[in-house]
């Protein structure tokens, strides 16, 4: 069997989500797991109804938005506004109505799981039954049964033993499923999710404990590109590339793949395709082990709204691993993604992902032992399989900050 992800982008309208449809009929509707994000910027939209709700104790100016979106796909989908998807759709806005006004927790990290995967939740039942009223049986299955994790809300650790066991009982590779990305299920079945643009990763976990035959991740883009095409001008299709370089363009910050997902595929030797769902008959990129990548070009990647923290110590004496433990462990108390560390005798630099807004509390706590300096704002570029050339065009009209060069990749801390 094969598992297919489709990202907020593929479903972003009605046009869309009959596209899928297509995608699926040219590629064999049976044997499938298909793995669903948001529509369009939904997840966006309902993190401003978190905000609202948890800031001024209001959701609804922030919610009619989502229902009016998804209203309007609704209407391009099914002629009849009596269609039971209608109600259907009525019915999940209600029981995240009833969530926002029955809760009493003002955790943010909790409330925002619980109200997010609603995104997932409308999604895919649209798609489900939009299928089904064109003829295509399927499983429309709840993701957060399978996709067991623990309770680190927005960043939830998948429990692999259990989330192998429920998805083994619980999926028939025979036919077609349709499922969410993103999300899952702790142990008192609260919602959580796998981290922002997690639905990838969904994939892998489920072709992982399924044994599929490989994942295909459909994109508004050719496939995955030496540059993202938002960022730089002329980018080409890598046509392939292995396991690794996947997760170290994923890592450093290509958002084409969500970095998690590549690793249970890897241990599996499950290929990854990256392919238009524009141009469904281009092969698109194949991700393999081992093999080098081709065309062999330098690829850059960049990381906006990055944060570049400075710290020595207070006495300048030297920094050593006691205080580099302490760091790092209280990186890990305030959820804080470091994406490049720079150390000499007397300071520590660390460009870092201030994701979970923790930032102002870190250097808070980082006060209290460091003299600290940061700068906020600043980009992370990287530049895998670097030649001069590449190096000096990305260089042109920035300030740089700092700048590391290992074997294969330039990486330099930037303003803008
Ligand atoms: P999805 O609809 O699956 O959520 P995303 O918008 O998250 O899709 O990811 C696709 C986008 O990733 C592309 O439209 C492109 O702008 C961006 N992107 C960033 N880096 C790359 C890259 N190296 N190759 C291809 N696309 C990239
Ligand atoms: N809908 C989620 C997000 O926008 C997950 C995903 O798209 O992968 O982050
Ligand atoms: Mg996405």
């Amino acid at each position: 069997m094969k598992v297919f992800k489709f990202g907020g982008a593929s479903v972003r309208d009605a046009g869309g989500v009959k596209n899928v449809l297509k995608v699926l009929e040219g590629e064999g509707i049976n044997e499938k797991l298909i793995v669903i994000s948001a529509m369009g910027k939904t997840t966006n939209a309902l993190e401003e109804v978190v905000k609202d709700y948890l800031q001024k104790g209001q959701f609804n100016d922030a919610l009619q938005p989502v229902k009016e979106y998804h209203r309007e796909i609704l209407l391009g989908l099914f002629e009849n506004k009596d269609h039971i998807a209608f109600a259907q759709v009525r019915d999940i806005f209600q029981e995240l109505e009833n969530f926002l006004n029955h809760n009493r927790s003002t955790n943010y990290d909790f409330v925002y799981d619980q109200v997010v995967i609603y995104g997932e939740l409308l999604s895919t039942n649209i798609v489900s039954t939009y299928f089904s009223s064109r003829g295509i049986k399927n499983d429309l299955l709840d993701a957060r049964n399978c996709i067991r994790t623990d309770s680190t809300y927005r960043d939830a650790q998948v429990q692999w033993d259990e989330t192998q066991a429920q998805i083994k009982l619980k999926v028939n590779p025979k036919s077609l499923t349709i499922t969410q990305g993103f999300i899952g299920g702790d142990p008192n079945n609260f919602s959580t999710t796998l981290g922002r643009e997690g639905s990838d990763y969904t994939a892998g976990i489920f072709a992982y404990c399924l044994n599929a035959d490989s994942v295909t991740i459909w994109k508004d883009v050719p496939g995955v590109l030496n540059a993202d095409p938002r960022a730089f001008e002329n980018p080409h299709l890598l046509e392939q590339i292995s396991y690794e370089e996947a997760i170290e363009l994923a890592f450093y910050g290509a958002s084409v793949i969500h970095p998690k997902t590549l690793q249970p595929l890897q241990r599996k030797e499950i290929p990854l395709f990256v392919k238009s769902f524009l141009n469904p008959g281009n092969p698109g990129t194949a991700v393999r082990k081992g093999q080098p990548i081709l065309p062999k070009i330098p690829c850059f990647i960049v990381k906006k709204d990055q944060v570049l923290i400075s710290l020595s110590s207070l006495d300048f004496s030297f920094i050593l691993e006691k205080n580099i433990s302490e760091i790092f462990s209280l990186f890990h108390k305030y959820q804080i993604k470091v994406d490049l560390i720079q150390n000499s005798a007397i300071s520590f630099s660390v460009c870092i992902d201030n994701k979970f807004n923790n930032l102002e509390k870190l250097i808070n706590h980082l006060k209290a032992t460091f003299r600290v300096s940061y700068n906020t704002g600043v980009s992370l570029y990287t530049i895998r399989h670097f030649d001069e050339k590449a190096v000096e065009a990305l260089e042109k009209d920035k300030k740089i900050l700092l700048k590391q060069t290992t074997r294969e990749t330039v990486q330099l801390v930037a303003i803008p």
